[in-house]
């Protein structure tokens, strides 16, 4: 137990940390460019929170959130998505009152108690993207646009993107009604779950993953068919814009949320080479949230990208970037006595902006050698009895194999110069 972390959760170690931190440059240089400002939110809210702002019909509220009591017998729960949170903090800090729309992303952990496979995990990272503020199809393009934009800057290929239309509180009912109808004797055939859905929340039927429930759902009636004056010509908007901007899609009528706070614009990014776990990224427009969360009516969009999704996608495509650890001096003291002076010197170059490192391992000449050989290192400074005598190092370049004797005070400068060359 005291060496496994719980079912679910991965470290991120010192190997992969650069891809992480590449990706998330990528993502901080995209969302500057499309000028959006960063946003952090704790990583716990109130439960209520959630229950609110996801649903209480959703899988994630229904089975998959982390709650607790904390010492002060509060409900709290690990956030499992982050519109909510991020909804809650536009509210209490009055983001609303600034310019307008809202342009706001995000990087974190969240949590869910989902089945751990390869791209699900229980605790994962999303970077995601909300605007509050701005009703017409055009920041629904921006967003999407901001997506393609940041898989593309990854180099990534094959992603697929897939919109769709869920309505408003005034075409949904009639909508619903419809899919109830079509569903109606079909019920005793569908999973547990659906079988509860079709009363509480049939469009989740259309999303169900189970074979019986797809098979069944063939034929369906679709949501773009039945969408009032106002929502077509949103979603018409949108694909003009698209096609503007020359980002390919497909419509797909089973991309579905089924509370009412979701309106209209609904679309998912998927690579499908990641199998069960496609989906990159998925959004949507969500205009009736700010409400439900006890602001004015507001309305809003965004997405989220599953970050250990992505970097599966880089690694299929072999499109890791090449991260070095290596060092422009590895300093090589040579007996105790020369430690403080390599110390010393060490200190300097690392003041000079130069990247430094030195044996802590008092090791012998040659297992140094083959140390900084390892980072690898460009230069080595070695210091020994006689060179400490003589305020010398001894400065080999690893690449040429030449070494030459120079004074201690000359080195920052040398290795200054030769860098610059
Ligand atoms: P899925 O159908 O794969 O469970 P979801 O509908 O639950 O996805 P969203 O809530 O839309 O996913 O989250 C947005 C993105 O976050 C997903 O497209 C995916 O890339 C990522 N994601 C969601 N859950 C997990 C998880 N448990 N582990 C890793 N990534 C996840
Ligand atoms: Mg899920």
């Amino acid at each position: 137990m005291l060496t496994t972390g719980p079912r679910g959760t991965k470290d991120i170690l010192p190997d992969s940390c650069g891809y992480w931190q590449y990706v998330e440059q990528t993502i901080r240089e995209v969302c500057r460019s499309f000028a959006y400002q960063e946003i952090r939110t704790p990583v716990f809210e109130h439960t209520e929170l959630f229950l609110r702002g996801i649903g209480e019909t959703t899988d994630i509220v229904e089975k998959e959130m982390y709650t607790f009591a904390d010492r002060g017998k509060r409900s709290i729960t690990l956030r499992p998505e982050n519109t909510a949170a991020v909804v809650r903090a536009y509210l209490e800090h009055k983001l609303y009152a600034g310019p307008q729309p809202t342009k706001l992303f995000y990087i974190g952990p969240m949590f869910r108690y989902d089945r751990p496979q390869a791209g699900r995990y229980r605790q994962f990272h999303q970077f995601g993207i909300e605007v509050l503020g701005a009703k017409g199809p055009a920041v629904d393009a921006e967003i999407i646009s901001l997506a393609v934009r940041f898989f593309n800057k990854l180099g990534l290929n094959d992603l697929k993107l897939f919109i769709n239309s869920v309505g408003c509180p005034e075409c949904r009912p009639v909508y619903r009604a419809k899919l109830q109808e079509f569903f109606r004797d079909k019920v005793p055939n569908l999973c547990a779950d659906c079988q509860s859905r079709f009363d509480r929340n049939p469009m989740r039927i259309l999303d169900c993953k189970n074979e019986t429930c797809t098979t069944h759902s063939q034929g369906a009636p679709h949501m773009v068919d039945c969408l009032c004056e106002e929502c077509t010509s949103h979603f018409n908007g949108l694909k003009e814009l698209l096609t503007a901007a020359g980002i390919n899609f497909v419509t797909n009528p089973r991309l579905v949320r089924g509370l009412d706070y979701y309106t209209k614009t609904a679309f998912e990014i998927q690579y499908a080479p990641l199998g069960a776990q496609s989906a990159v990224c998925g959004g949507g427009r969500y205009d009736g949230l700010v409400a439900e969360c006890g602001g004015q009516p507001t309305p809003g969009i965004g997405f989220a990208i599953g970050i250990e999704r992505v970097l599966l996608a880089l690694e299929k495509q072999a499109l890791l970037p090449v991260i070095t650890s290596a060092v422009d001096v590895f300093v090589a003291p040579l007996g105790i006595k020369t430690q403080a002076a390599a110390f010393k010197l060490l200190t300097e170059l690392r003041q000079a902006g130069i990247t430094a490192d030195m044996d802590f391992m008092d090791r012998s000449l040659k297992a140094q050698m083959k140390y900084a050989n390892k980072y690898p290192a460009k230069f080595v400074a070695l210091i020994g009895e006689d060179e400490l005598e003589q305020d010398k190092v001894m400065l080999k370049n690893m690449e040429t194999g030449s070494q030459e004797l120079i004074n201690r005070a000359e080195l920052v400068h040398m290795i200054t110069e030769g860098m610059e060359k």
